[in-house]
């Protein structure tokens, strides 16, 4: 898949303020954050595009990187683990700073002491590390397989979701005899 993460900014940078470029980004959740794939089948693995549109906007020293990107990753159900998919919206919103001034070539010291936010000496802007960042945020932090998932049981670790497992305690023996009652009546 190609990603465009790294954008060059050099034309950008040498025009006027409120100059707008649009770029419909792409990036490959396999690379930007593996550590969500892991103990997921290889099969859901193919869901992992993060995609959407995303503007820049030339600002008074700076570039203003808005966007709202989409995916659609695999989960762990919290409760009983089972791999649940979930759709996963990214705001995206971060001003990005030159350490290198276009028009006279002078070295900037930038105040943002977040090196993820620097615009390099080659005008590259690098969107990699602050989506990574914001992928992570706003992943689910409670995802369930179905609303009324049982989950596990905490004594014996089977799934609640395919019956009830032998831990549990026997029905109470005068419901029995009120059930089989009913059962009489039918
Ligand atoms: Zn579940
Ligand atoms: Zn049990």
């Amino acid at each position: 898949m190609e990603q465009n993460l790294i954008l060059n900014v050099a034309q950008l940078l040498k025009e006027s303020v409120g100059a707008t470029r649009s770029v419909h980004v792409i990036a490959d959740l396999h690379r930007l954050t593996p550590e969500l794939l892991e103990g997921v089948d290889e099969a859901d693995q193919a869901v992992s595009t993060l995609s959407g549109p995303v503007r820049l906007l030339r600002t008074g020293g700076d570039i203003l990187v808005q966007g709202r990107l989409y995916a659609e990753v695999i989960l762990p159900c919290a409760r009983c683990l089972a791999p649940v998919r979930a759709p996963l919206v990214v705001e995206l919103e971060e001003v990005f700073t030159p350490t290198l001034d276009i028009i006279t070539g002078q070295a900037i010291i930038p105040e943002e002491e977040d090196r993820a936010l620097w615009i390099d000496e080659h005008h590259i802007l690098d969107l990699t590390e602050v989506l990574r960042q914001d992928v992570l945020v706003a992943l689910p932090m409670h995802p369930l397989c179905r609303e009324d998932c049982r989950g596990l049981c905490p004594t014996c670790g089977a799934n609640l979701n395919d019956g009830p497992c032998n831990c549990r305690p026997e029905p109470d023996p005068r419901w029995a005899r009120l059930a089989a009652l009913l059962d009489a009546e039918d």
